[in-house]
């Protein structure tokens, strides 16, 4: 499971950086250039940290990353522009563990907040129906229509857990916090989606002080990567993992 796989990683590396944010801190740093992350891994004799964290995280990582590579190849000449379509497998390990470090980071002030707000993707909705989803708050909400619909399962888990869900589909995130901020509101956020566009989702709340945990989508299936939408999934008992973590601190 990549989930564990990654956990075990950042357990590793807290023993060796116990300050978690100069960890994150480093991590993004190295992320920000897709050539020099792919000259480290390449060579071997590199023997600095920088470089041997990119070697680990490929060793371990890459059964998951498996088609990046021939995504890549198959992008046009403007697409490779698109940072986050041109997001190269390097970049792809290093987002997945920085998934990980801000979820430690956040778990605690997370629940804390007063206003939990969860953004998920609309790629979930069970395509085989017409979604009816409606406009209420700050962007759509499920109905519930389909039994069969991810966004359905992951929408009333989140309830439980006194998590506000919300398809995104129109909001904008960057003023949608500030105005919150003004309103004087403890406001926290939690993320689907696929790695790139979480990690930016993420930056952006870190950005603006708010606490912020995330789960990756299981796979990129979306129109962007493939031309048309197919059916995705995202791992339930990560959420739920996610969100209980979070609890656990509601009572210290
Ligand atoms: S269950 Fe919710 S998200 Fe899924 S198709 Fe129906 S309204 Fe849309």
């Amino acid at each position: 499971m990549t989930f564990d796989r990654i956990r075990v990683l950042a357990d590793g590396l807290a023993e060796e950086v116990p300050d978690l944010r100069c960890l994150l801190e480093s991590v993004q740093k190295s992320s920000g250039s897709r050539r020099r992350l792919r000259r480290l891994a390449l060579r071997a004799a590199n023997d600095s940290k920088e470089a041997s964290l990119v070697r680990t995280l490929r060793d371990q990582l890459s059964p998951y990353t498996v088609n990046v590579p021939s995504h890549l190849r198959g992008l046009s000449l403007a697409e490779r522009w698109d940072r986050v379509l041109a997001t190269s497998e390097e970049q792809y390990h290093h987002y997945m563990l920085e998934v990980e470090l801000v979820n430690r980071l956040n778990a605690a002030t997370f629940s804390r907040c007063e206003m939990r707000l969860a953004f998920l993707p609309h790629c979930l909705h069970d395509q085989s129906v017409t979604c009816k989803s409606v406009v209420r708050g700050e962007d759509h909400m499920c109905k519930g229509c389909s039994k069969m619909c991810v966004l359905n399962a992951v929408s009333k888990l989140l309830r439980r857990h006194r998590v506000t869900p919300y398809i995104w589909m129109t909001a904008n995130l960057r003023s949608l916090l500030r105005r919150l901020h003004k309103e004087g509101k403890t406001v926290a956020v939690l993320g689907i989606a696929c790695v790139p566009e979480l990690v930016r989702g993420m930056r952006t709340c870190m950005h603006a002080g708010v606490p912020v945990m995330g789960l990756p989508l299981d796979a990129n299936r979306c129109a962007r990567w493939w031309g048309r939408f197919y059916p995705n999934s995202a791992n339930l008992q990560e959420l739920e993992r996610l969100l209980l973590k979070s609890e656990q601190f509601d009572d210290c």
